[in-house]
């Protein structure tokens, strides 16, 4: 069974947008995992297809219908369905890449994207959505947030990078961020390749390599250092 991937969205037309090319786009022509995007004023009962209404308290903006959504979720994700149901959300537990890795190996996942204020609490409650964050910063709508997430999800999964071994040594893979690359030219502008990498020394390589990674992480992301169990 290949890693089916559900969508919710007021704007089906985005997807699969950037994941229709590249390495995404060839595994998804052969199969490797399925993506359907769903309109969700198709589960509105109303004349007008009305998916949202004025937030209760007051306030600006608009609140996307617990009723609608519940009818939409209800339909592409019916009771036993085992896909965990994502909606995105900056309120969310951030997105990591352990997250990311359980999702690749489970059978795919269920996403709804918000859009306006936000969704109506009780929806997120009564269907059991786990809102997910892929960062400090508000976009507006959850679209690209459900896009930049299978889009980690689907290089990982089996025999759509090529190159496995790269897989493992990336940025967070050890906990660390990964050290700096180089290639061919020698020089650029004045600059060398770090003379080790071409020493031909495998185990100085590697040393080095893991010293970069550590000096990074110490500079750029001191939070990656300290233990934190959800990581
Ligand atoms: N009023 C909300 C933001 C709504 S943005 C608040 O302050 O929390 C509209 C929609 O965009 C959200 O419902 C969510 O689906 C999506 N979204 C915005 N920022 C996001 C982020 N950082 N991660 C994931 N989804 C996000």
């Amino acid at each position: 069974m290949s890693f089916s991937a559900s969508v919710l969205t007021l704007y089906p037309e985005m997807f699969p947008g950037a994941l229709g090319v590249s390495l995404a786009g060839r595994a998804l022509e052969a199969g490797t995992w399925s993506l359907e995007a769903i309109q969700i004023r198709d589960f509105a009962s109303d004349r007008h297809r009305t998916v949202d209404d004025t937030p209760a308290g007051g306030g600006a903006g608009m609140v996307m219908r617990a009723d609608v959504l519940a009818k939409g979720i209800d339909h592409i994700s019916p009771a036993g369905d085992p896909r965990p149901r994502l909606l995105m959300s900056p309120r969310g537990k951030p997105l990591t890449q352990v997250r990311v890795r359980e999702l690749a190996a489970g059978p795919g996942v269920v996403i709804v994207c918000g859009r306006f204020e936000g969704v109506d609490q009780r929806v997120i409650e009564a269907r059991g959505l786990e809102e997910v964050s892929i960062g400090d910063f508000i976009l507006s709508g959850g679209e690209p947030a459900a896009l930049v997430l299978l889009d980690a999800v689907v290089r990982l999964l089996p025999g759509v990078m090529g190159n496995v071994v790269s897989g493992d040594q990336e940025s967070f893979e050890n906990g660390l961020l990964e050290h700096p690359h180089y290639t061919r030219p020698q020089e650029f502008e004045g600059r060398q390749i770090p003379e080790v990498l071409t020493s031909g020394n495998h185990q100085k390589i590697a040393a080095w390599r893991r010293a970069e990674s550590e000096r990074l992480t110490k500079e750029r992301r001191p939070d990656l250092l300290e233990p934190d169990p959800s990581r």
